[in-house]
């Protein structure tokens, strides 16, 4: 209901800008295309539109669809009709639909003098853009991983990981088979704590590579026939980022996240519809089968038309946090070292950090991933969990930095913001105790930068302003210099925490 909502205020809009665009001239025919009211597919995709009375647009693949359904009845009766029969002969005879009589598709195909409604903004194509990398020729996995570097904080050797598994998969999709040796597909297992940076390394790959990429939950995805997504709707997201454009979503990204949650459930005696049904039902779409997915649309329906996507060459990235994983990985190492001479102590392993790095797929067949899914994701391999050292450089070195960004916001406003590196470290720290990654710097940032964005527009004078560790503790105030004679003064009234 609220989606219909929203269609016919975007319709509305783009029916006032196409309004004043006809005072203007041609404007309106450049900038605005129909959308198809079946499948929602501007008339660049999907072909000319035959035009119905009040303003309804239907592509040619919905009309189509639309006469074959309706086709299927028997309206012998009415074609009796001597007039109707009369009229039906002409329309086929100018390319009309045999069996229909009731629709004239002289209204349907002439202009008419209908209005702009239902109609799109089309897209600017963006000119001269080139991606960073190129997938039909690919670089060298070290030039990917650079490019990588850029954006992502450490994570050092899943970068490595992640650049030559990418560059092998394209380097198959491009030549095909070679010399009747198939290539295997590389799709990739990426086992992480939250908030270290797995969703963001994959949308940053996506974004080099200028690929479609679609976004998924492993813990909405159900077996065919229940409640919840089916597992192919996937593949139609991917469809959907891809513009609609299959051979597009053909070379895409699909990530599968929380993929830990479709865990086999252990002791259960009923139906395991969401967690090994679903990896079940996964495999084939991870090597390579055809499916047909709806356009435009999330379920499959009469009136939706179905493209068949082949995922041979989709690549599928699954992740997650496993938590319970660590606690598998040291019972293994464990009971193989509690074994003759080279017996340890049994809290060795409590201690060690990185733990999760000693990862085997027998480990993760425990953890209750069936044998056959793991199988199809070859590449395995883990993130760390983020350091104080690392939050900082997160905080102020990628090329979208958190930083960066609030420094291009008050520059804005001429004026210039620092951060002490004290106040970074206590920022970091302030992160580093909510346990949730990354994710907590920008939450905390906000909070502190609330003031500031407030109070700084009201004076003029104001020309830099330095945060301090003291104001991110709580013990003071930011550092505030005026404009003209440069004078710092330390700023009390703004509220410290
Ligand atoms: P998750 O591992 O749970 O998928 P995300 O990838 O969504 O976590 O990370 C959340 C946010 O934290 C990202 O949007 C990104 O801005 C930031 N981030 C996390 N890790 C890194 C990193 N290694 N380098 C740079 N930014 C990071």
């Amino acid at each position: 209901m609220s989606d219909l909502y929203k269609d016919n205020e975007e319709l509305d809009e783009a029916t006032e800008v196409s309004d004043k665009g006809t005072e203007n001239g041609d404007v309106e025919k450049s900038e605005y295309e129909d959308v198809c009211f079946v499948c929602r597919r501007p008339e660049s995709k999907a072909g000319k539109m035959f035009k119905l009375p009040n303003h309804i647009c239907v592509c040619n693949d919905c009309m189509h669809k639309t006469m074959e359904t309706v086709s299927q009845y028997d309206y012998q009766g009415m074609l009796n009709n001597a007039n109707l029969q009369k009229e039906l002969d002409q329309l086929t005879k100018h390319g009309g639909f045999p069996n229909i009589s009731f629709v004239n598709l002289a209204d349907l195909q002439g202009d008419g003098g209908i209005p702009n409604k239902q109609k799109l903004k089309k897209k600017k194509k963006k000119e001269g853009e080139e991606p960073a990398l190129d997938i039909k020729n690919i670089p060298a996995p070290h030039k990917i991983k650079a490019s990588l570097d850029e954006y992502v904080v450490g994570q050092e050797h899943a970068k490595k990981v992640i650049s030559v598994a990418v560059y092998n998969h394209y380097k198959r999709v491009a030549t095909g088979t070679m010399n009747e040796i198939e290539i295997e597909k590389s799709n990739m297992l990426m086992i992480g704590p939250t908030g270290c940076g797995k969703t963001y390394l994959v949308k940053t790959l996506a974004k080099l590579l200028d690929v479609p990429l679609a976004i998924a939950d492993a813990t909405s995805l159900t077996e065919a026939g229940y409640i919840g997504d089916d597992i192919e709707s996937v593949v139609s997201k991917l469809l959907a980022a891809a513009d609609n454009d299959v051979e597009k979503a053909e070379r895409g990204i699909i990530f599968i996240d929380e993929i830990d949650k479709i865990a086999k459930k252990k002791n259960t005696n009923s139906r395991d519809v969401s967690g090994e049904s679903v990896q079940q039902g996964m495999l084939k779409l991870l090597e390579g089968a055809e499916v047909e997915v709806p356009v435009g649309a999330n379920s499959k329906n009469a009136m939706v038309p179905l493209a068949t996507v082949n995922t041979r060459n989709i690549l599928f990235i699954c992740g997650g946090a496993f938590p319970d994983l660590e606690e598998i990985i040291k019972e293994r190492l464990r009971k193989s070292a509690s074994i003759g001479f080279n017996s340890e102590l049994k809290d060795k392993y409590d201690k060690e950090k990185n733990i999760l790095s000693k990862v085997t797929v027998e480990d993760i067949r425990k953890f209750g991933m069936i044998p056959e899914f793991i199988g199809r994701l070859p590449v395995i391999y883990t993130l760390e969990g983020l350091s104080k050292d690392m939050m900082v450089k997160i905080l102020k070195e990628p090329k979208n930095a958190i930083l960066k960004q609030y420094q291009k916001l008050l520059e804005l406003d001429e004026v210039k913001l620092e951060f002490t590196d004290g106040a970074m470290e206590a920022i970091a720290q302030k992160a580093m105790e909510r346990d949730t990654g990354a994710r907590a710097l920008r939450s905390i940032i906000e909070e502190f930068m609330l003031d500031i964005m407030y109070e700084i527009p009201k004076d003029d004078n104001i020309g830099r302003v330095t945060i301090t560790r003291e104001y991110i503790e709580g013990t003071g105030g930011p550092m505030i210099e005026i404009r003209s004679n440069q004078v710092a003064e330390q700023v009390k009234e703004l509220p410290g925490e």
